[in-house]
């Protein structure tokens, strides 16, 4: 039990950082302590959200039926049957996943660890008894978890988690969900799509912190559309049961506002999963709660990395995976020192939201290329004056580019139909640092969605 490179935690983060130090000639090991394998992602994170959101999407469409020149009827929500679908398909995914990480390709020990020294992690083994492990080098990966409710009386009136919607057969009626970031968002799309009354209180004054205000009102403005009420700008005052339903009281504009539902969701976000972990033991020190990162993902002991929810500041998948991969890359120099160590590159960085109408983000923000002094020009396009979104009758929202004066394409963002998926033609892009006069000369297939780039990209090429 003595690696080159030991790995607390085999989610997204720990698995790709596995998978890239052994291509590598690292002797590895990944210890998880779950007593499900698979992580975040698989099974209470992206892909269970994404397939419940598909069933939802399909009922939202058969409901809007008479707009295309169709008649539905007998439509029917079946909760059952819809966790069921989640179920059987998150099974699949996360045996796939468990096979990766008993392939034997690294040691695979089941247990939590926590460090005793710097190089030094002991694990309480799931089947019994403790394993100490050594290693020259270490990647925490231990994601994060919902982070602590703000009012104590959201605990004893017993709210919903996401774990609890991605787990519950029942589909109530009616709901509050407490929160404006992407979680909140997916899931009053999922219960606005099954025809559910939704209220989502979001405190700060737009849905998505850190997001254009432009793109956040345009996604307000769809979920209203869609029979959210939306509220931003709020605080927390109270909650309470009311029989066998739950009240939530909060500040508005001034007035107190009280609104009733089945069932409150908590989803006001996650927070490092570092408890437990020994980190002072091991000399780490702490930043605002998250373990002291650089861009190398070395933690303030320089043989010890962290990578994905644990270390943020972006706590999604391809951003967790890309930092596993440049930890261990980094590893091996930190243990062969000659080559100068990697930095996570975010020029990339991407941020989707699934959404109705969906939201999609590229590189930079207009917010951010506007608090760096950098000097760049804007042009945005309509969905409501596009020809392929008309036929779809997907109006809401619109695409934004960013460009240099040189031409190059800075960033893009999409509100929309299909947003995630168009997002990656700029991703491919900026990905060659293409300029928008180069994007405008691509053929585009008409009628597509994706020719809506042109647009933009004409207007900053001309
Ligand atoms: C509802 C929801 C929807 C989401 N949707 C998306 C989406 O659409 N797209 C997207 O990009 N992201 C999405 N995310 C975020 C995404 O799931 C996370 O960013 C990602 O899964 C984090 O991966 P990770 O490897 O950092 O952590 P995890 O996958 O959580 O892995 C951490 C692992 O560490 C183990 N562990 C923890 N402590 C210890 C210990 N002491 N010892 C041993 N093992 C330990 C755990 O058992 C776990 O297996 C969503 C999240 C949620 C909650």
């Amino acid at each position: 039990m003595n690696f080159d490179f030991a790995i607390i935690g085999g989610g997204s983060a720990g698995y790709a950082a596995a998978r890239t130090a052994v291509a590598l000639g690292l002797k590895t090991c990944v210890v998880d302590g779950a007593e499900v394998l698979g992580g975040l992602c698989i099974l209470r994170g992206c892909m269970p959200s994404k397939t419940l959101l598909e069933s939802s999407s399909r009922f939202s469409t058969l409901r809007r039926a008479q707009k295309f020149g169709l008649r539905a009827s007998g439509l029917e929500v079946i909760g059952p049957e819809i966790l069921a679908r989640k179920k059987r398909l998150i099974g699949e995914f996360a045996a796939y996943r468990q096979g990766q990480l008993g392939a034997g390709k690294f040691a695979l020990v089941r247990g939590n660890a926590r460090f005793t020294d710097a190089h030094t992690v002991e694990v309480d083994l799931r089947h019994c008894g403790t394993q100490r492990i050594t290693a020259k080098t270490f990647l925490l990966a231990t994601g994060s978890v919902v982070s602590d409710a703000p009012l104590a009386a959201l605990n004893a009136i017993g709210c919903w988690t996401t774990d609890d919607v991605l787990e519950s057969p029942d589909v109530p009626a009616s709901i509050i969900i407490l929160g404006g970031g992407a979680t909140a968002v997916e899931f009053a799309t999922y219960y606005a799509g099954l025809g559910r009354d939704v209220t989502l209180i979001q405190r700060g004054a737009q849905l998505l912190r850190g997001t254009d205000a432009d793109l956040a009102a345009a996604l307000a403005h769809g979920l209203r559309e869609r029979g959210v009420k939306v509220f931003v700008n709020t605080r927390l005052v109270g909650a309470e049961k009311a029989g066998g339903r739950k009240r939530i009281i909060f500040e508005h504009d001034g007035k107190q506002i009280t609104v009733e539902a089945e069932q409150v969701l908590q989803a006001l976000g996650r927070s490092p999963n570092t408890g437990g972990l020994g980190l002072a033991a091991a000399g780490i020190e702490m930043l605002h709660g998250r373990t002291a990162m650089q861009p190398t993902q070395q933690t303030s002991q320089p043989h010890i990395f962290a990578a994905g929810d644990v270390s943020g500041p972006y706590e999604v998948v391809h951003i967790a995976i890309q930092q596993g991969e440049v930890a261990a890359r980094n590893a091996a120099r930190v243990i062969a020192p000659g080559e100068a160590l990697e930095e996570t590159d975010l020029r990339l960085k991407l941020f989707a939201v699934f959404s109705d109408p969906e939201l999609a983000v590229v590189g930079q923000t207009e917010g951010e290329l506007r608090a760096s002094g950098t000097a760049f020009r804007v042009a945005t396009y309509p969905f409501n004056d596009h020809g392929k979104a008309l036929c779809m009758g997907e109006t809401d929202g619109f695409v934004k580019l960013f460009a240099a004066h040189g031409g190059e394409i800075l960033g893009g963002a999409c509100v929309g139909p299909h947003a995630a998926e168009l997002i990656h033609e700029v991703v491919v892009a900026m990905r060659f640092r293409a300029t928008a006069a180069q994007l405008a000369a691509i053929p585009h297939y008409h009628p597509t969605l994706s020719e809506i780039w042109t647009y933009p990209a004409e207007e900053l090429a001309g």
